[in-house]
């Protein structure tokens, strides 16, 4: 380790109460869906005090609507502002974007959590809270990492761009607008909570659907008589689970080898029926997913898909004489990937072996905002960032100390993509 890079790793070390602090008032506001305004003056302020360049702005939503990758998550975003502070290099290096995002999945019931949802407490070194993994302690490592390298004194060649979104887990038009305002850039570091082993290079392509069949409503006294939907509903979901078998046998992506059980999720995964106990209802309406590996189109696996609902249609008597609604609705995203030897992926494996000594190990992920900058920035993008545990579940947690050992590979990172300024 040479003296740049030790100075850098103590400037961590002396911030570390900075970056605990920032962290707990991070996730002591309840930045759900919609709300993640006041965590945003937060990051503005941090930003501000590193002498960024500051742009506090919100999303137009006739633009983001009129986007091809506009996700219609029937939100508006007024109150929801993104944040970009730029670091301005010296010029003659390559720029890096940090992105995090603040907005945070609900907590479920209250009463299940042993620390509270939005308390930020901290106990063995570890912060709890909807959001410390998902992703605000990545939040803390981009300024940390921008803090950091300011006080060690450093100046760097190429502009770091540190990006503050919202609604990444509606489905990724916060980041849509980052991009659409123009903030592109040689290379984008999201830090989601991969862990440090782990460097994400894609992300599967998916879009929800809803399917709607007909039955005949009347009371259960005449049952043997009439047509109950849920029947009917039942035969599109079992057709659905050959559908997606049929996927999983004719797909296969290197990048997606061995890491889950499934490579294309596919399913149902809501089914409504019926209004009273006692009465057949009219009409059932199945919900779920359907997604696709990088290197395929999701626009032509939606219409694969209709095809095959229209065939399995075709063969049952009932469905034949009362064809199913099929929609469209809600989330859907390309896939995107980039290659896993990307000049980006070798600087962050080669920071990571000097700082942590693990050499991560690029992988398919699933639904992120990478295809974003990938795909509408020109912007060669991953996920790597500090892991926690208890994802959008209860009691979900990071561990400080791993957000200081993120941040220490990607200052490192920051340092040798962007380059070092004279003087
Ligand atoms: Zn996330």
């Amino acid at each position: 380790m040479n003296d740049t890079h030790a100075a850098i790793e103590q400037a961590i070390e002396e911030l570390r109460e900075d970056a605990l602090q920032l962290l707990q008032d991070l996730v002591r506001i309840p930045s759900l869906e919609g709300e993640e305004r006041a965590c945003q003056d937060l990051v503005a302020a941090r930003y501000a005090d590193l002498g960024l360049e500051i742009d506090y702005w919100t999303p137009n939503d006739e633009e983001l609507a009129a986007h091809p990758a506009y996700v219609p998550t029937g939100f508006t975003y007024e109150n929801r502002p993104n944040v970009v502070g730029t670091w301005h290099g010296t010029g003659g290096g390559r720029s890096l974007k940090l992105n995090g995002h603040v907005d945070v999945v609900p907590i479920g019931p209250p009463e299940t959590w042993q620390y509270p949802p939005f308390g930020g407490e901290l106990v063995d070194g570890r912060v709890y809270g909807r959001g410390a993994a998902d992703m605000k302690g990545g939040c803390v490592v981009n300024w940390l990492c921008v803090a950091a390298l300011q006080r060690a004194g450093l100046r760097l060649r190429g502009d770091v761009l540190l990006e503050s979104v919202v609604d990444e887990e509606g489905g990724g038009n916060g980041t849509l607008a980052a991009v659409l305002r123009g903030y592109t850039a040689d290379g984008c570091i999201f830090t989601e909570p991969t862990g440090l082993e782990e460097i994400s290079v894609s992300n599967r392509g998916a879009q929800y659907f809803r399917i709607t069949v007909n039955g005949q409503e009347g009371g259960t006294e005449y049952k043997h008589q009439l047509v109950n939907p849920i029947a009917v509903g039942m035969r599109i979901f079992e057709a659905v689970e050959d559908y997606s078998l049929m996927r999983e046998s004719q797909v296969s992506h290197p990048l997606y080898k061995g890491i889950h059980d499934t490579l294309v999720p596919t399913g149902i995964c809501k089914f409504h029926c019926g209004e009273w106990p006692s009465t057949i209802a009219s009409q059932a309406v199945l919900e779920g997913t359907i997604e696709c590996l990088p290197g395929e189109d999701i626009h032509a696996i939606k219409r694969d898909f209709r095809r095959y609902i229209e065939e399995v249609a075709r063969r049952d008597p009932w469905l034949r004489e009362n064809p199913p609604k099929m929609e469209w609705f809600g989330l859907w995203f390309d896939a995107a990937e980039i290659a896993p030897d990307h000049a980006l992926v070798r600087c962050i494996q080669d920071a990571a072996e000097a700082t942590i000594g693990t050499r991560p190990k690029p992988r398919g992920g699933g639904g992120c905002d990478l295809r974003l900058p990938v795909l509408y920035g020109d912007t060669p993008s991953v996920l790597y960032g500090p892991a926690g545990a208890m994802i959008h579940s209860t009691d979900e947690f990071i561990d400080l100390e791993e957000v200081l050992r993120c941040a220490k590979v990607i200052a490192r990172v920051t340092l040798d993509w962007c380059g070092q300024a004279e003087g």
